[in-house]
């Protein structure tokens, strides 16, 4: 006997991870924070004593948290390990077996895999400039819209105004807004879709702003119809007790968020202006990272290499000719700043010549 997988699991691709430096500094591939939340590592260190009992599955002392700090009652509160098995979860729910998704081209990875990994289709809708383009993406009648705010691999954003317009006129049944940079944006209550409509879901990460990628832990707030759906359909332990505690502290840790919030906002202007004083075109970003665009790609992640240096090739994420650079901390910049300078004297020694 042999056994096959479903045919369009026969076909998914693997992740393709980022790929680390040799020092955190130059470690600018996946959108991670640069420093560990002190009140978040002192919390694991306490509950590490407790290894041997199983974590409370319904999370109840984080969905409490989260609930005073949107306002919002529990009942409309999921947590999962990672939104990515929010994500996959939904998935299972709305869109396995002949359903579909609409998202933006390019897009977030997992969108697309957790419809692909359960036979949905992906209807992928061009962005215009960068930016969603959510007249024709309203138009499209698919199961679920994912709305990325602000923007993964490009950085933009979506207005609250529009957004609204597209919740109200869209075709799709659900409208599912991933806000896991929003915390990043200059102004995140001018932005997020959370308090616009009940009957969005909005996916929050702890992974990012909150630096606790190594955990997996994320939640969303939506109607208590979706959370009850998804909470049945989920095994019961997949958030473990140290993501769990961790989170909860992390959110308490309010020295630890305007310390990343103060470093993201200088050096996102920092390397911003690094790379457009080296001539490259940066998209206008509100979240933890850049996208530098460049006809020559395999160049730019050379230099960037050579100095110590690695971040995403656009072409891994859908936009061939550019880079996605992760905002560094004080020491990265200067490892990107000495592969652009170097990169200055080439272009004034081919000039003088
Ligand atoms: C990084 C990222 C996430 C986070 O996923 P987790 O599973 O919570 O770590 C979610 N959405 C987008 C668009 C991301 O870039």
């Amino acid at each position: 006997m042999t056994t096959e997988p479903r045919g369009w699991v026969a076909e998914l691709p693997a992740y393709r991870p980022g790929r680390r430096a040799s020092t955190g500094a130059g470690s600018l591939a996946s959108n991670e924070v640069g420093r560990t939340s002190p009140m978040a590592a002192a919390a694991v260190a306490l509950a590490s004593a407790a290894l041997h009992r199983y974590p409370d599955p319904l999370a109840s002392a984080l969905r409490g948290r989260l609930a005073t700090l949107h306002g919002t009652p529990e009942d409309r509160i999921l947590v999962g390990a990672g939104t990515d098995e929010l994500m996959s979860l939904l998935a299972a729910a709305y869109v396995a077996g002949g359903g579909s998704i609409v998202c933006a081209d390019p897009g977030y990875w997992g969108h697309r895999h957790a419809a692909s990994a359960v036979g949905a289709k992906v209807l992928r809708v061009p962005c215009r400039d960068h930016r969603h383009d959510l007249e024709a993406m309203a138009r499209i009648p698919a199961d679920i819209a994912f709305i990325c705010n602000p923007h993964n691999p490009t950085g933009t954003v979506v207005g609250r105004e529009a957004l609204e317009r597209f919740i109200r006129g869209r075709a799709a049944r659900l409208v599912v807004v991933d806000e896991a940079y929003i915390d990043f944006a200059d102004r995140p209550h001018e932005l997020t879709a959370l308090g616009l409509d009940d009957d969005v879901v909005v996916l929050r990460t702890m992974s990012k702003f909150f630096g606790l990628a190594a955990l997996r832990v994320g939640y969303m707030v939506g109607p208590p119809n979706v959370v009850d759906v998804l909470n049945r359909l989920r095994t019961p332990f997949s958030v473990n007790h140290l993501a769990q505690v961790a989170a909860v502290a992390a959110l308490d840790d309010v020295d630890h968020q305007a310390a990343v919030r103060a470093g993201l906002r200088a050096n996102r202007a920092a390397s911003t202006q690094l790379f457009e004083a080296a001539g490259f075109e940066v998209v206008d970003s509100q979240a933890n990272f850049v996208l530098v665009l460049t006809d020559d790609e395999t160049g730019l992640l050379d230099r960037l290499s050579s100095a110590g240096v690695r971040v995403r090739p656009g072409t891994d994420l859908g936009v061939p000719g550019s880079v996605r650079v992760t905002i560094p901390d004080d020491d990265g910049l200067r490892l990107i700043e000495r592969a652009i300078a170097g990169g200055h004297a080439v272009a004034r020694a081919e000039g003088g010549s």
